[in-house]
């Protein structure tokens, strides 16, 4: 069974749209719509247009857009029946009973739930076991590394037998099929079909969601097996997103966040930097998982908190990365400080160099990240040289151009002029300059990849814009007036053939739209987009909010419209059937004899169809 449309409907008109964005994005008021910086891509002019009155969004940037399911399909990274489950329990709306949809999954995901539980009991005891010689070489790294029994104990450490089958083995005997085990991300199967285990000769760190359940591991191998991957973490399962889980982020939500014991996360790199900072009694360290951090990350942080203080390698690549952390942590507005860990490689190595306290005292007045960059180009250059001067200058002024707040532009601004005795007014030109040409491009760039996507070069949605652009622009015209104004679908019904829709995408929706209609309980009016939308990925969900957000005809010429658009289209696929068909006697003609003998079969047409829309009025 699927969700029933009255459902659908209710759980959209419950959850008002606005509302629900504006708990992920601060939205801004733009002429009859709101505004807001794109949550799915990275973006520094607001081009994500939510219309209240439509109940739609869509991002004019990345093209992605929907209703109020949609947008928790992809915020949240829940698939459809997950995401209407949760708007239900928003709007507290009993889930009808009996749904297979949402009933299989959520079996599918508790299985794996339990899988990894019960292999997590398995790493762990085979980790403890005295007599697993195996094991000792595992037990004596974590010693090494400074880590106690209780800690293990804790964070569920455990160890994976460098053996092809023995988990496997394990499972299948617990009444885990190896489907399931491979769902898991716990098996694999070889060339000759042979299931085996993915971790072998691992130290395990399971990776528990924020409500306690088993997800997924990471592993650091120990044991030279031929496997040259140091670290290997669980893919994306159905119970597993990488990009939306952080490690230890089930203990450290406890620590963060108003009146805890600390209003900032530590993000590390390593799963091993999280551990002992724990140990040493920051329980507000988190790490992503052998991934760099995402906009996902960053927005699931800023739930808990604005402040963040990275703590990554010191190395190029730790450097490298933190960059890019701070750029998204940034975009979400979390403020952001950097650890200073002097000669320590990372922040496990600080803690057993230096000890807590002294890491304590850094974290009491953390650098913020832009002084920290400001410090380091200063400390490159020799400021007594003047060519050097002007260089640490000019990097700097890129550095600050980077930064998005005008306000903090100029604060920054002024420290730099003050560092370097050079004029502040000079100083603030400089970066201003450089900042409008950073905006300026990056407005460039979003448009050339639109226009990329919209004139059909990239466009995956609807392939056939290529060949028929004009034709692809008059039928989305008509979608969108037809799907935002269904009251109107009757007058132009027996007009509106499906074959007129020269681009099979758009066919399809129609098919379905009118399916939706004809098959609903009181026709045109219980239309709703959720209709369709349901049975479309959130690609194709996107084409159609650019198609309802777009449309903006006055409410009483709509009909005339309608008119306009269909025979407009009707006779732009007569000029691309021409150009395809009879070449040859198209050719014979002279430019003009041909634009005359059209624009007569063009107004035959217009007339006949303006007469059936007549007959339709009546
Ligand atoms: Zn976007």
């Amino acid at each position: 069974m699927r969700f029933p449309d009255a459902f659908l409907q209710e759980i959209k008109f419950r959850n008002d749209i606005e509302e629900v964005v504006s708990r992920y994005v601060p939205l801004k008021a733009a002429g009859s719509n709101l505004v807001a910086c794109c949550p799915f891509h990275s973006e520094k002019t607001p081009s994500f247009t939510v219309s209240t009155s439509k109940k739609f969004f869509h991002c004019f940037g990345c093209d992605v857009g929907g209703d109020v399911i949609t947008f928790v399909m992809m915020i949240e990274n829940l698939d459809y029946p997950s995401a209407v489950v949760k708007l239900a329990e928003w709007a507290k709306i009993p889930v009808p009973e009996d749904d297979g949809e949402y009933k299989e999954k959520a079996i599918k995901q508790k299985r794996i739930f339990e899988i990894n539980r019960e292999s997590a009991l398995y790493f762990y005891n085979n980790l403890i076991d005295p007599d697993n010689a195996e094991s000792q070489t595992a037990l004596e790294y974590i010693r090494n590394r400074g880590i106690k029994n209780p800690t293990v104990k804790h964070f569920g450490l455990g160890y994976a037998s460098n053996s092809w089958d023995r988990l496997t083995k394990y499972l299948s005997d617990k009444g885990y099929s190896k489907e399931e085990q491979k769902a898991a991300f716990l098996c694999s199967v070889t060339k000759k079909g042979e299931y085996v285990d993915i971790f072998r000769g691992r130290i395990m760190f399971p990776i528990i969601d924020v409500s306690g359940n088993v997800i997924g591991f990471g592993g650091r191998i120990i044991v030279d097996n031929g496997d040259e991957r140091k670290y290997l973490n669980s893919s994306d399962t159905p119970a597993f997103k990488k990009s939306r889980n952080l490690y230890a982020l089930n203990f450290a939500k406890n620590a963060v966040g108003t009146n805890k014991k600390f209003d900032y996360f530590i993000l590390c790199e390593g799963n091993i930097d999280v551990i002992s900072l724990h140990q040493a009694g920051f329980t507000n360290a988190v790490a992503s998982l052998g991934t760099a951090v995402t906009g996902d990350h960053a927005r699931l942080m800023s739930k808990y908190t604005k402040r963040v203080v990275l703590a990554y390698d010191t190395d190029e690549a730790g450097k490298r990365a933190m960059q890019r952390a701070a750029g998204l942590l940034g975009e979400v507005g979390i403020e952001i400080k950097v650890l200073s860990l002097g000669d320590a490689k990372d922040p496990d190595e600080f803690i057993q160099k230096y000890g807590k306290e002294k890491l304590e005292n850094q974290l009491v007045k953390p650098k913020g990240y832009i002084d920290n960059k400001l410090d380091a180009i200063y400390e490159k250059y020799d400021i007594n040289n003047a060519e050097d001067k002007i260089k640490a200058i000019n990097e700097s002024c890129q550095e600050l151009a980077l930064i998005n707040s005008e306000v903090e532009r100029e604060v920054y601004g002024y420290k730099l002029a003050e560092k370097y005795k050079v004029s502040d007014q000079t100083i603030l030109k400089e970066i201003k300059k450089l900042a409008s040409m950073r905006f300026k491009k990056e407005k460039t760039e979003m448009l050339n990849n639109n226009m990329r996507k919209t004139e059909g070069f990239g466009d995956r949605i609807n392939p056939d814009r290529v060949k028929y652009p004009e034709s692809v622009k008059k039928e989305e015209i008509i979608l969108g007036i037809l799907m935002t104004h269904p009251e109107f679908y009757t007058d132009v019904k027996n007009i509106l053939d499906e074959n007129l829709f020269i681009s099979e995408f758009n066919r399809k929706i129609y098919n379905l739209y009118k399916n939706a209609i004809e098959t609903g309980a009181d026709g045109n009016s219980s239309f709703d987009t959720v209709k369709i939308t349901r049975d479309l990925t959130p690609e194709e969900t996107g084409r159609i909010s650019k198609m309802i957000i777009f449309d903006n005809i006055p409410e009483k010429d709509i009909k005339n419209e309608l008119a306009n658009y269909i025979g407009a289209l009707e006779k732009q696929n007569k000029v691309y059937e021409k150009k395809n068909i009879d070449y040859k006697e198209i050719a014979a003609l002279t430019d003009e004899q041909w634009a005359e003998s059209l624009k007569r079969r063009i107004n035959m047409r217009e007339d006949k169809l303006k007469e059936k829309l007549k007959k339709g009025e009546n």
